[in-house]
């Protein structure tokens, strides 16, 4: 199957680097409530930022060589690994465009990638439209995302974040962990080799 995984929320704590670039430049930020890690999309509005200072930051950061460097989220290795050893194909879609030039987020997203251990992605799409190339199955941490990827018929799940359960209870399918996904992936696998077989049986003439 072809197996989606996006990176910034899922895979990668997007916010703690861009901390880590914020301290490394001296530069004070503060939260405007009592909550000590981004918890909102719009995380930088609690750091005292507006969303064009945020992007400045952002593309400062990652031409610095701190965005999108470690920072991988517990199990994220386990879980690509399990993936492709199970014979998928590792198909990973992000929306990442920061840098002085669009290069500088895709070779800091391949350098990231090798040197953190993940196995071989089949292939690695720059998009905000995770529709862009075809997924069996998608994994991300953006409402909008999941959506647009279910509409387009993707089986997709949506990983628990604070950004993402602000409204309350909603009816998306939703897990907690990125190993919860791998589980996902290995029910959806069943199922397929199951109609499979099924059709195989009403094609048996008796
Ligand atoms: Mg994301």
């Amino acid at each position: 199957m072809r197996v989606g995984f996006d990176l910034d929320g899922v895979l990668f704590d997007f916010g703690k680097s861009v901390r880590e670039y914020l301290t490394s430049i001296g530069r004070e930020y503060g939260f405007k409530d009592d909550k000590p890690e981004p918890h909102t999309w719009n995380f930088f509005e609690y750091w005292g930022m507006d969303a064009k200072e945020f992007v400045q930051v952002c593309h400062d950061g990652a031409d610095a060589g701190y965005i999108f460097q470690n920072n991988v989220r517990p199990n994220a290795v386990a879980a690509v690994t399990l993936v492709k050893k199970a014979g998928h194909k590792i198909i990973v879609v992000t929306d990442r465009s920061f840098g002085t030039t669009p290069s500088v987020s895709e070779e800091a997203t391949k350098k990231w990638w090798k040197a953190s251990g993940f196995p071989d992605y089949d292939e690695l799409h720059f998009s905000p439209d995770k529709t862009i190339v075809p997924t069996d199955i998608f994994v991300e941490d953006k409402l909008e995302n999941y959506d647009k990827l279910m509409a387009a018929g993707t089986e997709c799940w949506l990983i628990n974040r604070d950004w993402n359960t602000e409204g309350g209870p909603d009816d998306r399918q939703r897990i907690n962990d990125v190993m919860d996904y791998v589980y996902k992936v290995h029910n959806r696998w069943q199922r397929e080799q199951f109609s499979e077989l099924e059709s195989q049986l009403t094609n048996i003439s008796y």
